[in-house]
């Protein structure tokens, strides 16, 4: 069977009766050459295991399945149950989890399904639940050593940002405290069926042993990212002192900011990850 090809996945579809729901972010691929670069750059091999978020036809299913020792993917559509069962059948090492990716207990699913065996997070994700899932991976620090994701070429340039330009936020410093990304390979709207209107891009973040800058309270660091760029038009100073999610004096915050030599009017945007650190530690 070979399922990226798009008379092939027709002719499944129409078999089981299925139709596309656009709300879910159901775009299939049918790229065989950016299939082969995902499996390729996820790491995934024999003796790892592979859990893919939203398996669709399963065509990415079905070379995850061929390339790792065991493959769970979550599926919230229903009505792909049984097809999933008809282009999936050949595979023993592969389980169908038909649940909300964002409700399910990942912990739980991960040990009961591939013990201590390392595993790589791959998907090609709907856009509107794109930042959400990477998020809840990586603040709830759920054992896995790596994600590659396909997801909109904006959301991928704001996580590999670098400080100071518009694109840096709260994901970019979420992604580059816990992971290194890589960007893998783009792909064009004509790779999918039916076809998106923008491109897409693959990267893999690489889960690091230990952050990427160390900090005493991580937590505290990352309200203070949030509160300076869920203001980001405001001055860091400002943004700080009236957020709702910390509670700093706007003098401790002064005398933080003259001890790292930063302005006084200085935004959130131009701090690196060091500097966040930094500034947590001493308030
Ligand atoms: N992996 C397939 C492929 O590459 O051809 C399908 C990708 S399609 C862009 C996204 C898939 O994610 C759809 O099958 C959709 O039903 C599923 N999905 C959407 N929201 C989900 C959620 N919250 N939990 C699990 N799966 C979800």
């Amino acid at each position: 069977m070979k399922l990226y090809n798009p008379s092939e996945l027709r002719q499944v579809i129409e078999m089981h009766g299925f139709s596309f729901s656009k709300s879910l972010g159901q775009n299939f691929l049918i790229d065989h050459g950016v299939l082969s670069d995902i499996v390729e750059g996820s790491g995934v091999d024999k003796s790892s295991c592979a859990l893919e978020i939203g398996p669709g036809a399963g065509v990415l299913t079905r070379e995850l399945a061929a390339a790792a020792k065991s493959v769970v993917a979550v599926e919230i559509d229903k009505s792909l149950m049984p097809l999933l069962d008809y282009t999936l059948g050949e595979f023993r090492n592969v389980t169908i989890v038909n649940e909300d990716v964002l409700k399910v207990d990942l912990k739980a699913l991960i040990k009961e399904n591939f013990g201590d065996a390392p595993v790589h997070v791959v998907a090609n994700l709907p856009y509107y639940i794109t930042t959400p899932i990477i998020m809840k991976f990586l603040e709830e620090e759920i054992p896995v050593k790596s994600l590659t994701v396909m997801v909109q070429k904006e959301v991928a340039d704001r996580m590999a940002a670098p400080p100071g330009g518009k694109d840096y936020g709260a994901l970019s410093a979420a992604v580059q405290f816990y992971t290194v990304p890589r960007i893998i390979t783009k792909a064009e709207p004509h790779c999918f069926m039916p076809q998106p209107k923008v491109a897409s891009v693959v990267i893999r973040l690489e889960v690091q042993d230990k952050p990427t800058v160390n900090v005493e309270n991580k937590e505290k660091m990352f309200a203070i990212i949030k509160s300076a760029f869920g203001q980001r038009r405001k001055t860091l100073l400002n943004a700080l002192s009236k957020s709702p999610y910390i509670n700093i004096g706007k003098d401790s915050i002064k005398s933080a900011l003259a001890e790292m030599g930063l302005d006084e009017n200085i935004r959130g945007e131009k701090l690196s990850l060091e500097q966040f650190a930094r500034l947590s530690d001493l308030l």
